[in-house]
């Protein structure tokens, strides 16, 4: 019996103190998370490592790859701590950031902060967010260190809260020396992605990638939209990075939630056309962190990012220090399986009139049209990179891409990829070139992926482990008894 359509929106989920609970994680991965994120705000090297151990552990026994991103922190902009841990800001009342003041001793009137040219990069007028926007403040004046504000939206403020100036336009560089030195762990980690946060611009994506290799490390770099100043440089920032996440957290801090949406389908949109995977983040079900089950918006928000196109969906505090981490990602792949139904993620028209710049994606995109117009099954991809089923699952589609590849740094990369399900699995080992296809088509038989008779397309390249020469794709029907040596 054939399986009913796997799921085809990713699941990120976020790790903290509420997955390090006896069994959450199995449970989270067997809910059916895809990627892990490691939050490099929070925790110690030690707890990423740990973390990431016992994520390769339960995969192994799963029989899954699952991909592990590493999340600098950036320079988030933070106050200080107050003496008395936090403290009520009135409206109307004037507050004072200070640079040179005590990180410790914060009051009703005036607290530290961590950044030194904050004071430079405000002017008189400038509207300060504190704590993801909930509280906000008019600055009146600057002098030397100090930001003389009057608060236009009071309410509680506790110790090191972010600060962010609306419409963007701070100046500190999207790699600290702390997001070095912890870039260097996540190489050793072995991140499947790195995710820098705060890019102003391609260069920090060049940067980053620099400081990945020379590292020794491979992974891939995830570009985090949370600036202003990012949504106008965003094709050059898109095309500097494998994937980019649209972090409506900080960023709607910054432009205001109410361009929020448009954004979001704009640079989802413009991800897939160009070819980069995309994640869709922050406060998806934010009120599972406490509650069983999710708004309604909630499951609206989930199904409108699935249908505009995204590859994955992120969970941040709700896994990572939520009380339902378990039912959080179970709710999250229901509504990704209920948006998915809806025909319009199943076809396209997209790139009907381009012309192809090379084979691998002239192959790839041949290989789609044919799926969304023939009774095909499945697909299945012999890989190297990875490439020709990021590109095959650019195009919208209900036809499961299943990428088999010898690599499985490549299978944890494709693990992000909508719509595709990684093999680890090192076919020329086991067979002769003529027995590649059906053997393909058995290792998803022997999954319940297809059954005898079921048409599949396969694309491989002539020079078969060699990366970009994708150059082929037949249909073939699937035998009933594979004889070879599999
Ligand atoms: P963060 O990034 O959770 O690391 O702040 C995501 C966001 O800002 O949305
Ligand atoms: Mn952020």
């Amino acid at each position: 019996m054939t399986l009913s359509t796997p799921r085809r929106t990713k699941i990120i989920a976020t790790l903290g103190p509420a997955t390090d609970k006896p069994g959450m994680l199995e449970k989270i991965l067997a809910a059916g998370v895809d990627l892990v994120r490691l939050n490099f705000s929070h925790g110690a090297a030690a707890d990423h490592q740990r973390r990431v151990h016992a994520v390769r552990d339960i995969a192994n026994t799963l029989g899954r790859e699952i991909g592990v991103i590493a999340d600098l922190q950036g320079p988030k902009i933070r106050i200080a701590k107050f003496a008395a841990q936090k403290i009520t800001l009135t409206t109307g009342a004037p507050f004072t950031l200070d640079s040179a003041y005590s990180k410790t001793e914060g009051t009703e009137t005036i607290v530290g902060i961590d950044y030194t040219d904050l004071p430079r990069d405000v002017r008189s007028d400038d509207i300060l967010l504190l704590d993801d926007g909930r509280l906000s403040l008019k600055v009146t004046d600057v002098k030397g260190t100090q930001i003389h504000t009057e608060v236009i939206v009071g309410g509680e403020l506790s110790n090191n809260k972010g600060i962010n100036r609306q419409g963007g336009g701070l100046s500190a560089a999207a790699l600290t020396d702390k997001d070095k030195a912890d870039l260097i762990t996540a190489v050793e980690l072995g991140a499947d992605y790195i995710a820098i946060s705060f890019v102003r611009s391609a260069d920090d994506m060049h940067l980053a990638r620099e400081l990945i290799q020379a590292a020794g490390g491979k992974a891939s770099v995830i570009a985090k939209m949370e600036r202003t100043e990012a949504i106008a440089d965003m094709d050059s920032i898109i095309t500097a990075s494998d994937a980019v996440m649209v972090a409506r957290g900080d960023l709607g801090v910054e432009i205001g939630d109410a361009e929020l949406p448009s954004v979001q389908k704009a640079m989802i949109q413009k991800c897939r056309a160009l070819d980069k995977a995309v994640i869709t983040a922050t406060q998806m079900m934010e009120t599972m962190i406490t509650n069983a089950i999710p708004t309604r918006a909630e499951v609206f928000d989930v199904a409108n990012a699935v249908l505009d196109g995204t590859d994955a969906v992120m969970l941040s505090a709700e896994t990572a220090s939520g009380n339902h981490p378990d039912k959080v990602v179970m709710a999250m792949a229901n509504i990704c399986l209920g948006a998915e139904k809806n025909r319009d993620t199943q076809v396209s028209k997209h790139r009907v009139e381009c012309t192809f710049k090379q084979v691998d994606e002239a192959i790839a995109m041949a290989t789609m049209y044919l799926a969304n117009h023939f009774a095909i099954k499945a697909i299945i991809a012999l890989t190297e990179s990875g490439l020709t089923p990021l590109l095959m699952s650019r195009i919208r589609s209900g036809i499961p891409i299943y990428a088999i590849s010898r690599h499985v740094s490549t299978c944890r990369k494709m693990s992000l990829y909508r719509g595709v399900y990684p093999i680890h699995f090192d076919i020329l080992q086991v067979v002769s070139a003529e027995d590649i296809p059906q053997t393909a088509a058995h290792i998803l038989k022997e999954k319940n992926f297809v059954a005898k008779d079921d048409h599949v397309i396969l694309t491989r390249g002539e020079l078969l482990g060699v990366r970009g020469t994708t150059d082929s794709m037949r249909i073939i029907k699937v035998d009933g008894d594979h004889p070879s040596a599999y």
